[in-house]
């Protein structure tokens, strides 16, 4: 499992997805966005998120800082409806931001446009991700991005869950996301999760889940996200106190709860791969000791 370090570019999208918080503002400049740079704990693994990030035109020097400061692996979030022509992402490349995810709200126009308000975001989509996964001449002569794609699972594409991995078989980026939104009950897309993956598997497209809890998904924890982040999520709920996976779990939100109930979830007391996972996640969260050593070592705060 990979922990990535995230740093809001601002956001800068036009997109009206009911479900997002990122919608609209400015983007942020070079000093502020150095400034996060030197206080980041971990920056091994930066995810450049929020909105249309990869537009920010302070993510090329930014990307180059961090390069220089030792990450190793620079991630960025792109919207389908912002703007990324080979020139940005041949620059961005040779700076090396290598990992591209880019949201579709669906498998049609109707689904994605619908959603977010936009008409023709769906074609934005798959012409950016045309770019990203076959490229031009001059962005192939930079490398070859892995490419994610993103579908957040809300109301209004719950019932497309299950037909998005037979887009894949066309789009063919290196993954799927399925993103839990927190707005849709979970149990209704267990299901057509679990057979997408399937699906996906034998395609050789990479399933993950992303924010789901382990307890909702049993026999998929390997599909879990890499990023379990306490820093972005719920604090826990009075069914995760004894829980195995308490100190590593997205949890529920409140609000979650008081639309959907908590007949979801439960403690995991026992689970197969339980010292696999814990030891997992615990190597990509580092004890705070390691923390305090890093940031030492870089003249830090601790
Ligand atoms: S009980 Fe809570 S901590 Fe445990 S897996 Fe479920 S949501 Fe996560």
């Amino acid at each position: 499992m990979i922990r990535y370090e995230a740093i809001g570019m601002g956001a800068c999208c036009q997109g009206r997805c009911g479900f997002c918080r990122e919608r609209g503002g400015a983007y942020r400049d070079l000093d502020s966005l150095l400034a996060e740079l030197r206080q980041a704990h971990r920056p091994l693994n930066l995810y450049f998120s929020s909105g249309h990030a990869a537009g920010n035109p302070a993510l090329a020097p930014l990307a180059s800082q961090a390069v220089l400061e030792g990450a190793r692996r620079l991630k960025v979030k792109v919207s389908g409806a912002g703007r990324l022509d080979a020139d940005l992402l041949a620059l961005l490349l040779a700076r090396g931001v290598m990992i591209y995810e880019i949201e579709c709200l669906g498998p049609t126009a109707a689904v994605h446009d619908g959603i977010t308000g936009i008409k023709a975001s769906f074609r934005g989509v798959e012409r950016t991700l045309d770019l990203l996964v076959r490229g031009t001449a001059r962005t192939r002569a930079c490398g070859r991005p892995f490419v994610s794609v993103v579908m957040p699972v809300c109301e209004g594409n719950v019932e497309s869950v299950g037909v998005m991995k037979d887009r894949m078989k066309a789009w063919r980026p290196d993954r799927l996301v399925f993103l839990n939104t927190g707005t849709v009950a979970v149990s209704r897309v267990v299901f057509e999760l679990r057979s997408s993956i399937s699906a996906l598997v034998v395609d050789e497209v990479w399933p993950v889940l992303s924010g789901f809890p382990f307890c909702a998904i049993p026999g998929l924890e390997h599909f879990a996200q890499e990023l379990y982040d306490r820093q972005v999520s719920h604090p826990a709920a009075l069914f995760c106190q004894n829980c195995l996976f308490s100190r590593h779990c997205c949890g529920v939100s409140g609000a979650y709860l008081a639309e959907h109930g908590a007949a979801d979830f439960h403690a995991v007391v026992w689970h197969r791969y339980q010292e696999d996972l814990v030891q997992l996640m615990d190597r990509a969260a580092p004890p705070s000791a390691e923390l305090d050593r890093e940031r030492l070592e870089r003249g830090g705060d601790a």
